[in-house]
């Protein structure tokens, strides 16, 4: 077979972001590579990225046409583009015009392109009048923006992929890399071959196979981060391991730590944490030695419903040992989707405005709306994933657009999802595939274009902007995203969505970013397309972009000074175990699949490794309860239950339990689905749910 040039793209899944070159034949059979000139992977890909051609091709699960229903009574019936978002104009006017624009809102996600992410923002602050535009990147990111927002001033990950073969001490903390980020690990662990003297301390209350290379693993109890990281940084005191020259120059807050870190002993942190004080003293003293330090944390530790303390506790230590701001140093929070980075830097979330301006300024506000050319933008923040779901549950919310994610299945106590879509009047789906379990709550379903199916960008872990070209035709009459939303823009009258192609709008977010600290203005679409990726900021054509941010040390604070921030909770706030619940249940991910199983369940050869949902159970709790390896068993609480198969050993901690997050109901009945058992509860600040602390019982079926 003949092959034609191969386009260059970006893995769809993980916020590692590696490059593919998608091949294809003269019969229309596409093939996939790595890309051995992107310097994310050098031509590495893991099971998922290699596997993406099959995703692409199956088209069996393919919604073809728009579908709609009259009421909620009535049949889903294929309908005309027109009649769809004609419909959808309707309907929302109504409703804002009934009830405000704060009862309707937009739902999406890190895996949209950014210039779908910017014209759903643009819709709704600038024209819709309502803040009412989240995504599912607050179920895996928000705590890390805020811990990087309250520590170094903004929401800006300081290093790149290059500074991991840089350092020579890592904390990973909150994170299965080895699964969830795996060309990351690869580079984490050739550098470590290649370097004996490196040294890893991971922190996960289970041994996992990022765990298996480590130096040290700190097998913690669920919610004792902060305790940890405070008696770290009392250990780095203590033994005068701290960078006094940096604090004193580039840093406030270092006393208030210090007070607050000598309130707490080794004996009693060790004891909390459930680990021994020489390992304590032993992370203390990797760290203190470390010519380059960095932390790189995920779900973990963002996970919490003090998801925010456990970050800025985790930074600290890179601030008392000045870790930041040079080669191989930093802290570095592994971002969970392929461009829930972009999504941040267009302002995509209820709290956000474009280009990092902030919501709560109103010169910020006036500079956007004057650029969009819209009404006045609203200071009030909008409802954030989980409140927008109890806000239909409580009838505060009447319309929602649910755009390439499937909460019913990713959200927090699931069975409230299910009935807060029930009870709303209007669901918009626009999403890939009938795979998704929301897509039966739809009253309107728009059929979307999916990966090599439509063009734009996306932003990695490492602020890596890269193009994603337009390979094939999508199936059907499915869109692209972005042309769903500006039609729908359209439809309802609203000026300033009359764009002919992705590059208008990819030309208008850049052009907003002008003058900001993630300026791109350097950044044409033809420089992006000739040129490859480029590292943000790039703020005029010549500027090479960005790898490394505050080696001036002035940071985006109002005083230019990193600020050593005092974690507010020292001690968990999740529920709590009781006699009737007495194990922690803790979710994740498993390596061959992502998310919600929409594209990876459809593959075969990624079924493989981890066929079905189970229980990860240690094998003492499990005697206790007369559970063999392999037994069916429940697992539940007042929310719900969870009947799975269990897996037991001893690289679990004793009294926590472990399901996968991914698989939904399965043949119709609940029994996988993790989110029947999760809790509401929410970080505060970051509003990010706490998926890493339910109180559950397990019993054999
Ligand atoms: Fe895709 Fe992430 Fe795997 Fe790279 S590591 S191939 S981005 S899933």
């Amino acid at each position: 077979m003949s092959k034609s040039k191969p386009h260059k793209t970006i893995c769809s899944y993980c916020g590692v972001g590696c490059g593919i070159l998608v091949n294809q034949d003269s019969n229309g059979k596409i093939t996939v590579e790595g890309d051995s000139d992107y310097p994310v992977n050098k031509g590495m890909l893991c099971s998922k990225g290699m596997n993406l051609n099959y995703v692409a091709q199956e088209t069996s699960d393919r919604i073809l046409y728009p579908e709609m229903r009259w009421s909620k009574n009535h049949p889903m019936q294929k309908v005309s583009w027109d009649e769809g978002l004609d419909r959808a104009a309707a309907v929302f006017k109504s409703i804002i015009e009934k009830h405000g624009p704060d009862s309707v809102a937009f739902y999406v996600s890190g895996q949209c392109l950014t210039e779908e992410y910017y014209l759903v923002n643009k819709l709704t602050k600038g024209f819709l009048g309502t803040n009412n535009i989240d995504t599912n990147s607050r179920l895996c990111m928000s705590s890390a923006v805020v811990g990087y927002k309250k520590t170094i001033g903004d929401d800006n990950v300081p290093i790149s992929y290059e500074d991991i073969e840089l350092a020579d001490t890592f904390l990973i903390a909150g994170a299965n890399p080895a699964w969830c980020h795996p060309i990351l690990f690869r580079r984490l662990e050739n550098h470590k071959q290649k370097n004996p003297n490196v040294k890893i301390v991971v922190v996960d209350p289970r041994k996992t196979q990022t765990a298996s290379i480590a130096d040290l693993h700190l097998q913690i109890n669920p919610g004792t981060d902060v305790v940890l990281y405070n008696a770290i940084a009392r250990r780095l005191f203590d033994k005068k391991r701290i960078d006094k020259s940096y604090i004193e120059k580039h840093t406030t807050g270092i006393q208030q730590l210090r007070e607050l870190v000598y309130q707490t002993s080794y004996k009693d942190a060790a004891k909390i944490c459930g680990v021994e004080i020489s390992d304590i003293k032993k992370a203390a003293q990797y760290i203190g030695k470390a010519t380059g330090f960095i932390n790189m944390w995920t779900m973990g530790l963002n996970q919490s419903v003090i998801g925010v303390d456990k970050n800025v506790s985790l930074i600290n230590l890179s601030l008392i040992t000045g870790q930041i701001g040079k080669p191989g140093a930093g802290p570095f929070s592994l971002t969970g989707q392929p461009n829930a980075m972009g999504g941040r830097e267009v302002g995509g979330m209820a709290n956000l405005l474009a280009a990092h301006r902030n919501l709560l300024n109103e010169q910020d506000r006036i500079d956007v709306a004057n650029f969009w050319g819209s009404e006045p933008i609203s200071p009030k923040p909008g409802l954030t994933a989980t409140e927008m779901f109890d806000a239909l549950d409580s009838g505060k919310l009447k319309a929602i657009w649910v755009i390439c994610t499937n909460p019913v299945v990713s959200l927090p106590d699931a069975k409230k999802v299910e009935r807060a879509l029930e009870k709303a009047n209007f669901v918009v789906v626009q999403d890939i595939s009938h795979n998704s379990e929301t897509t039966k709550y739809a009253d309107l379903l728009l059929p979307a274009a999916g990966w090599i199916e439509k063009e734009g960008t996306m932003t990695n872990s490492e602020r890596r902007i890269s193009y994603l070209p337009k390979v094939i035709d999508a199936p059907g009459e499915a869109l692209h995203d972005a042309e769903i939303i500006w039609k729908f823009a359209q439809k309802m009258n609203f000026q300033g969505f009359e764009y002919e192609s992705i590059s208008d709008v990819y030309d208008e977010h850049c052009a907003l970013t002008k003058g900001t600290n993630i300026d791109i203005s350097g950044l044409s679409h033809k420089r992006l397309i000739e040129e490859g990726s480029f590292q943000w900021p790039v703020p005029h054509e010549t500027h090479p972009g960005t790898p490394r941010l505050f080696e001036d040390h002035k940071y985006e604070t109002s005083d230019k000074k990193a600020h050593i921030t005092t974690p507010q909770n020292i001690l968990n706030l999740s529920e709590k175990v009781s006699e009737e619940l007495p194990l922690i249940l803790t979710t994740g991910r498993v390596r061959d699949q992502w998310h919600t199983r929409t594209k990876t369940g459809k593959v075969n050869r990624l079924t493989t490794h981890i066929p079905s949902p189970y229980l990860e159970m240690n094998k003492i709790d499990a005697m206790e309860r007369n559970i063999n390896d392999g037994d069916i068993v429940d697992i539940y609480n007042k929310r719900g239950i969870v009947k799975v198969k269990v897996k037991l050993n001893f690289d679990i901690k004793e009294g926590v339990v472990f399901l996968p997050m991914h698989w939904g109901k399965i043949q119709g009945n609940d029994f996988g689905r993790a989110n029947n058992l999760t809790n509401n509860l929410i970080d505060p600040t970051s509003k990010e749910p706490d998926f890493k602390f339910a109180a559950v019982q397990v019993s054999k079926h």
